[in-house]
């Protein structure tokens, strides 16, 4: 009990409940300390303090004081067991998810030169170019240290768990992963993260949608397109001097990504995996028919077998014979 206390506390800061309420406050002194008007007692002088790093109030008003508990008791006329369940219950702000994820994308971003480890990683998947791994803004989550982050930026817990950003345990969700964000619109809709471990799963996207096409903006006018599977195939390629590619991040499209690709005449050359158990293939045969129902120009890239883009040039591959397998691609 005393536990969950503690950590409902600790996943809601008082500040965090009474700014939800729309309690306005200002700063006194370096301390952490807040003043307003008493959201208890009625006061034309604020005498409403709040020791932000205590997580306390107390009012010199009304002499009332305590904990958040105490505050939803007094404010809400509620038992202590009451308030339990109705802190509990209460349902995560409407913050802005793009700026949560901005936040956490520019972390991951930092993060990356500090980690031999995510260097020798991007090297080994054939990505050198500074200056891509900048504009793609990849960077790295070593684990442990977002959730200290973005709370300290006054981010609460619950309200990162309910991104996906930190599980349920409190945990940062992304461990040792490679990040890619993904925008839409201009807007970071979710991330990418590629474990550098071979004990996790490989690949991972924060709960909710990955949004459209990656960079769909930069291709959308060409009348030829390469479409691949995965970020490390998009990076490669681009990395190679394809430009006119774009991802799907995974072997199915989502009705935005399909309406995408079918908003214009323009040839769609499909470059997904050449694997042992022919996933890769079947789903581009069957996106094939689908675009072209559609009237779009749709046709198949035959990788040597048992390569996706990104094996392709990394064991050795170059522009020149990337090309030729453009050309030889099936209608
Ligand atoms: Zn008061």
């Amino acid at each position: 009990m005393g536990e969950d206390l503690e950590k409902l506390k600790q996943c809601l800061p008082l500040l965090d409940y009474l700014r939800r309420q729309n309690w306005a406050a200002r700063p006194v002194g370096r301390g952490g300390e807040f003043v307003g008007l008493c959201p208890l007692h009625s006061e034309t002088r604020p005498s409403f303090y709040v020791n932000a790093q205590k997580n306390l109030f107390y009012c010199h008003g009304c002499g009332q004081g305590g904990d958040l508990i105490r505050f939803v008791e007094l404010s809400q006329h509620l038992s202590f067991h009451q308030s339990l369940a109705y802190l509990e219950r209460q349902s995560v702000p409407p913050a802005d998810p793009a700026a949560v994820l901005e936040r956490a994308a520019a972390f991951y971003q930092q993060q990356l030169d500090d980690y031999p480890e995510a260097r020798r990683y991007l090297q080994q998947r054939g990505l050198r170019d500074p200056a891509l791994i900048q504009e793609l803004r990849i960077g790295y989550a070593p684990g442990g240290s977002l959730r200290r982050y973005l709370t300290a930026q006054g981010y609460s817990c619950d309200l990162l768990q309910h991104f996906g950003l930190v599980d349920r345990q409190g945990c940062d969700a992304f461990y040792r992963r490679i990040v890619f964000p993904c925008h839409q619109n201009g807007r970071v809709v979710n991330l990418y993260g590629r474990s550098i471990v071979t004990s996790a799963p490989p690949h991972r996207f924060l709960p909710g949608s990955k949004g459209g096409l990656y960079a769909w903006q930069q291709v959308r006018q060409s009348p030829e397109v390469i479409l691949v599977e995965g970020l490390f195939d998009y990076a490669v390629l681009w990395q190679a001097g394809f430009h006119h590619v774009t991802c799907a991040l995974g072997l199915r499209l989502n009705a935005c990504q399909l309406q995408q690709l079918c908003d214009g005449p323009r040839t769609v050359y499909l470059t997904f995996d050449v694997d042992a158990n022919s996933s890769g293939q079947q789903a581009a045969q069957e996106l094939a028919h689908r675009l072209r129902a559609q009237g779009i120009a749709a046709r198949r890239v035959l990788l040597p077998q048992g390569h996706d883009p990104n094996s392709f040039f990394v064991q050795g591959g170059d522009a020149g014979q990337f090309q030729s397998l453009l050309e030889a691609a099936q209608p």
